[in-house]
């Protein structure tokens, strides 16, 4: 899918674990740490064309640290 080959994620800035971007409901993209859960909010698109845009959108918020860090409950 082209949209993944536009986007380039860092490392997790809490673990250095890897990011993944996540669609959700074909209607909004976040990204989240596939080791420590930490996630970004969510970007909701309307259309088509803000498709690529919102995922970017989530990517540039991950890749600057701005997420939300999930911490364990243990
Ligand atoms: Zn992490």
């Amino acid at each position: 899918m082209e949209i993944f080959d536009e986007i380039h994620l860092q490392d997790c800035p809490y673990c250095g674990g890897a990011g993944l971007l996540e669609e959700e409901s074909g209607m909004s993209w976040y990204v989240i740490c596939m080791d420590c859960g930490s996630r970004t909010a969510a970007f909701n698109y309307t259309s088509e064309s803000d498709r690529l845009k919102t995922a970017k959108s989530a990517a540039h918020l991950w890749n600057i640290g701005k997420i939300i860090r999930e911490t364990p409950g243990d």
